[in-house]
């Protein structure tokens, strides 16, 4: 028995089977590769779900965690850290936003919007108590929360979990006369994903984000973008909304937002909707902890440094134009922006991905038809080359 399948084993005896992973035990990594413990080596075309935008284990990174991990880790928000401020000043500067509120994973941060959305509502807004809405796509991926489950339309994702939240309206993805029509003088906010990302990359129909801007503004609705994985130079734009030139209210991020290295979350808006929070509404033990602003800030300058969004959108227009040129019937659409592209087929993604990891390459299906490809954004296009070569011989038959 190999180390690999003892550990498989070991993990499929006391784990919980809330995933399905690929058969691959992963041992070490480095940019955009990683081997298992027989020495293997694989190619990362998930990152990790876009948390690995940077790249495993980037030494800028890696160096800002240990020079940390030499000072102080934790020091809960009874008291003032000497990272929180610095990084408070990075994220508001990169989002324009004058106030940002850190948690931890993607679902707390959604959380909190959700939380400063009702209390918007009803503190700014005046809507009367009790009654705020908050409208969501169908399609949607924020989390696994109760919120978040609650805001899904995935009936896999909320059985069993009832009874939800009430005051969600769904609307279709993209449907900008949907949304118009749901509003009404209880709308708190929309919360929604600039692209859709675990739903398949759904792109939404160019104005759709405009649109909704604009109906936001004239509505005093709350316009919230969950950027957690298509934002952060994903999509070859530092934000997805950036496409359309938008500006959300609320930012939602997390994912890259660590760099791959350690959880952090945030979400960033303006003081007339954070500042809805006073002491003792929120907060989160480790939220705002010095490793993780630490290394969220080396996680940001990479993203900066190195322009990983423009390296997104070139190689990403690249690699999406030569995959459009592979001619097999079982695929049904190419699609994508930068490096977040969704091969969609017309059966089960899955053997794809395991004759992928097969010869090399790992990837994910989701949605069961659609195989993800999001390699980290510092690939260069020999290895974006080396890809193309597996999967033109996976769909050579
Ligand atoms: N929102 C979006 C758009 C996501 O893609 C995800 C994770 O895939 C989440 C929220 C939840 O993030 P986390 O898994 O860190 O809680």
């Amino acid at each position: 028995m190999t180390v690999s399948q003892k550990i498989i084993e070991q993990t499929d005896k006391y784990g919980a089977k809330n995933y399905n992973p690929l058969p691959i035990v992963i041992s070490e990594a480095e940019g955009v590769w990683v081997k298992d413990p027989e020495g293997n080596k694989y190619m990362d075309m998930l990152s990790a779900y876009s948390a690995v935008n940077q790249g495993h284990r980037h030494p800028h990174i890696i160096k800002a965690l240990k020079d940390q991990a030499d000072r102080a880790t934790l020091t809960s928000r009874a008291f003032h850290n000497d990272q929180l401020g610095p990084w408070y000043e990075k994220v508001s500067k990169l989002t324009g936003k004058n106030m940002v509120l850190p948690m931890n994973t993607g679902a707390e941060a959604v959380e909190t919007a959700f939380k400063a959305a009702r209390r918007w509502a009803y503190d700014v807004k005046g809507v009367q108590e009790g009654k705020a809405e908050v409208i969501v796509c169908n399609g949607n991926f924020h989390g696994r929360t109760m919120t978040a489950v609650s805001m899904t339309s995935d009936p896999e994702y909320k059985r069993g979990f009832g009874p939800l939240l009430p005051g969600i309206v769904h609307i279709p993805y993209g449907d900008l006369d949907a949304f118009k029509e749901a509003v009404n003088e209880n709308t708190a906010a929309i919360i929604l994903e600039p692209i859709q990302g675990e739903a398949g990359i759904i792109i939404p129909p160019e104005g759709f984000l405009k649109g909704i801007r604009e109906v936001c503004t004239e509505k005093n609705v709350l316009f919230i973008a969950d950027e957690i994985q298509a934002g952060l130079a994903r999509t070859g734009k530092m934000f997805a909304c950036d496409w359309e030139g938008v500006k959300p209210d609320m930012y939602i991020m997390g994912k890259a937002l660590g760099g791959g290295v350690l959880p952090i979350s945030c979400v960033a808006a303006d003081e007339d909707i954070l500042g809805v929070f006073n002491p003792g509404s929120h907060g989160s033990t480790f939220g705002g902890n010095p490793m993780a602003c630490a290394v969220s800030i080396a996680a940001l300058e990479v993203l900066e440094d190195e322009h990983l969004a423009e390296r997104a959108q070139e190689l990403g227009e690249y690699f999406m134009g030569e995959l459009k040129k592979i001619d097999n019937k079982e695929i049904k659409e190419v699609r994508g922006r930068g490096l977040f592209i969704g091969v969609e087929l017309h059966g089960e993604a899955r053997p794809y991905c395991e004759q992928l990891k097969e010869l090399g390459l790992l990837c994910k299906e989701t949605h069961d038809t659609v195989i993800r490809f999001a390699p980290p954004l510092i690939i260069t296009k020999e290895e974006l080359d080396w890809a193309l070569g597996k999967i033109r011989e996976v769909f050579a038959a």
